[in-house]
């Protein structure tokens, strides 16, 4: 039996260990603080490639297809973990204020049209709008949840508060306290991927905050855009908004400001939230590095494997990376 050790217990290590040990392989996965607890708890969960891509790319291919995985994802991971998930393909409306931004969004329209993600005009409080029927949102929270104890039910050794120090350059050891033997490793490791491990691409912390008011469920159906700005409601009622993007390193401490800047942009956008302190605000590093795509690669002449650098979309991508991970190590 496959013996693999994964460094970094976030959605995408979650996602790779479930759909590895369900190929047979025997998983210890490591994590430096809480399983979940960084960016995969921080997420906002738009599983909406309607707003991120506006020219056709592999990243944009990628995202549809992790897209299209997920429906049969979740209720898979539903039935195994016996914990719910709220995913909805609840839309999402993307709003232009002015003149230039309708015709920004026409444009782009036009050019997802060619490759494949569809909307349609539609009008938002008398705003010219564009419609995207196929994004959805889930809760990435629950998603982890449900992925963790699904591991834990299946065997899969799950060892929080172990950072993994080094990863041996073949793969077959991972060193925290003490050495831990396995046939090959898996770095997942989010924004600390490249101190995980020598020798890999760089990952840059990009800080987003967000913020949430508990309201009635009901009061927004689909994702909500403009801009940098967006928001979404959870079946709880938990409705989601932000964002920004900040290169700070790891600096964990909330910016007052960066949320009264999302409170007062969130309000302009639904505006029965009139400016009221939100009930919770929060932040996350998502993992960026250079170029498009995340890194899921074997390590040239190593038994290291990497899933990391997913930035904004690792919410959206990881049914997909996992299928990729398991077809590559399973
Ligand atoms: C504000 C915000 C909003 C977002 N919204 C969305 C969205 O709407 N849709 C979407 O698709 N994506 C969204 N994202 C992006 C998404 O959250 C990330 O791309 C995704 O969570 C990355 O998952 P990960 O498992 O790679 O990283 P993480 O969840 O950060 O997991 C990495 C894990 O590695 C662990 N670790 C660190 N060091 C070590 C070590 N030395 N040893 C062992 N373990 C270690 C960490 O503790 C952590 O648990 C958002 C991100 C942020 C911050």
């Amino acid at each position: 039996m496959e013996r693999i050790n994964i460094a970094g217990a976030g959605i995408i290590g979650l996602a790779c260990a479930w759909r590895l040990v369900q190929r047979g392989a025997a998983i210890t996965i490591f994590d430096a603080r809480e399983a979940a607890r960084e960016a995969s708890w921080a997420g906002a969960g738009m599983l909406a490639p309607g707003g991120e891509f506006s020219e056709p790319s592999e990243l944009a291919r990628l995202a549809m297809a992790s897209l299209s995985l997920y429906p049969d994802f979740v209720s898979e991971l539903q039935e195994e973990s016996g914990l719910p998930i709220d995913f909805r393909r609840s839309g999402a409306v993307e709003v232009a204020f002015t003149e230039a931004e309708a015709e920004a969004l026409e444009r782009r329209a036009e050019s997802q049209d060619g490759f494949g993600i569809s909307s349609e005009s539609c009008t938002y409080n008398g705003h010219p709008a564009r419609c995207y029927p196929e994004d959805a949102v889930v809760d990435p929270r629950q998603v982890t949840r449900a992925l963790l104890a699904a591991c834990r039910g299946r065997g899969v050794d799950v060892r929080e508060h172990e950072p993994v120090i080094d990863v041996r350059q073949d793969g077959t050891a991972i060193t925290m306290r003490g050495e831990y033997g396995a046939d090959s490793a898996l770095v997942a490791g989010g924004a600390w991927s490249s101190e995980i491990c020598d020798g890999l691409p760089e990952v840059i912390p990009v800080r987003g905050h967000l913020v949430s008011w508990n309201l009635e469920p009901g009061v927004l159906g689909s994702i909500l855009r403009r801009g940098s700005t967006y928001m979404l409601q959870r079946g709880s009622g938990a409705l989601v908004a932000g964002t920004t993007k900040e290169r700070v390193g790891f600096v964990r401490s909330l910016d007052e400001n960066a949320v009264a800047d999302i409170v007062q942009r969130a309000s302009e956008l639904l505006p029965v939230l009139g400016g009221k302190a939100p009930d919770a605000r929060w932040n996350g590093f998502r993992p960026f590095i250079e170029g498009d795509l995340p890194l899921v690669a074997p390590v040239a002449n190593t038994r290291i494997w990497t899933a990391f650098g997913h930035y904004r979309n690792g919410i959206l991508l990881a049914p997909e990376t996992a299928t990729r991970i398991a077809a590559m190590l399973g």
